[in-house]
């Protein structure tokens, strides 16, 4: 062991040497269907208007420090509450951030369900939250009511995650579920309402009621990954306090722009999302048509598959050498073991998916 490593080991928090990085594998030149983006493109006659609003800005400038235009975009587009508080964030990943900052203290706990989404838990570990996350029952992912209400009652959680539908399993959380938790949690709750644009489902009316309550989106899932905007809806009380571990100027101008931009022309994002749902009800049909997986429901823009015993690796690397991406969960946590998450694509690319499966299978 050389001397920058005796430093390393020294001066680095225990808890962050202990975590992996969030890791991202290279797609190039393969079928991408691992990260739950929306496939489509944008007509060229759009790809022409954006780029005249771009030429108009002015990189010299810092953004709108509040970014007022975008905030009303959103609040019409999405019908955001008139008595609720917008909070945006560099994708809402950056919310989490900003709601662990608000709310750690040491010994306070995160709490969430496993499997669930990473950041919950690896964010609250930064801010130097406890996490505790309560697992999902092993038949169907659904939430385990009184575990979670056994794990309130002990841990007393500041902040609780529920994604509403829930990532990597994609299913959707009874809502009377939901709702008892709700009452019974002591400090914030947040719905994650990533995959909004492929469910009917929502608490976006309910946030601030009761006040604790609070919701948060993200644009990602709907089509616009690259851009980074995620957005936090609740009573402008918490809401402010949450502001304040915000870093300045954090929604750049380019966002800023674009997103406002893109929800004027909504229409064009919400055709996709509708075809993204047709898709997944197809793609679906195809897997459980296949002898030796278990394909799970799904509300949102991905599907859960299990495969033989000890297959999911090999099933992964098939694929792989067959041209397609998608994410290998066998090993992220015991309840996903042989399991594997495919995004709905386009049609070609479903299909790519499909006879890559036959063949890895
Ligand atoms: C993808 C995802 C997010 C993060 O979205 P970004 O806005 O891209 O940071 C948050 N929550 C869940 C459940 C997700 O799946």
């Amino acid at each position: 062991m050389g001397a920058g490593d005796d430093w390393v080991e020294q001066w680095v928090r225990p808890e962050v040497r202990a975590l992996r990085a969030y890791q991202v594998p290279d797609a190039r030149g393969l079928v991408k269907l691992d990260a739950m983006e929306n496939p489509f493109t944008w007509p060229e006659a759009l790809r022409q208007q954006w780029s005249e609003v771009l030429r108009g800005l002015h990189l010299n400038r810092y953004p709108d420090p509040r970014a007022e235009e975008l905030v009303g975009s959103l609040r019409s587009a999405f019908a955001i509450p008139e008595r609720s508080a917008v909070l945006l964030g560099n994708g809402s990943d950056e919310l989490i951030q900003m709601l662990a900052l608000t709310l750690a203290l040491p010994g306070r706990t995160l709490l969430s369900v496993d499997p669930g989404f990473v950041m919950y838990r690896m964010l609250g570990i930064f801010a130097g939250m406890d996490y505790v996350g309560v697992p999902l029952r092993a038949e169907d992912f659904s939430l385990d009511l009184p575990a979670v209400l056994a794990a309130i009652e002990r841990h007393r959680p500041a902040l609780l995650f529920l994604a509403y539908p829930n990532n990597p399993t994609g299913n959707l959380f009874s809502a009377g579920d939901m709702e008892e938790i709700i009452q019974s949690a002591p400090g914030l709750v947040v719905v994650d309402e990533a995959y909004a644009p492929f469910t009917d489902a929502s608490f976006l009316q309910r946030a601030g009621v009761p006040h604790n309550l609070l919701v948060m989106r993200t644009l990602s899932k709907m089509g616009l990954a690259g851009l980074r905007l995620g957005y936090l809806v609740g009573p402008p009380d918490w809401l402010g306090e949450i502001d304040k571990t915000r870093l300045p100027y954090n929604i750049n101008v380019l966002t800023q722009v674009s997103a406002a931009f893109a929800l004027r022309h909504a229409e064009v994002l919400e055709r996709q999302t509708a075809t993204i749902r047709t898709e997944r009800a197809r793609l679906l049909e195809a897997l459980r048509g296949l002898d030796g997986v278990r394909a799970y429901p799904s509300e949102a823009n991905f599907i859960l598959f299990r495969v033989g015993t000890g297959r999911a690796r090999a099933v992964f690397d098939g694929l792989l050498q067959r041209g397609v991406l998608v994410k290998l969960l066998d090993g992220a946590h015991p309840l996903l073991c042989d399991c594997l998450r495919v995004t709905v694509g386009l049609s070609e690319e479903n299909a790519a998916f499909l006879s890559a499966l036959r063949a890895a299978l």
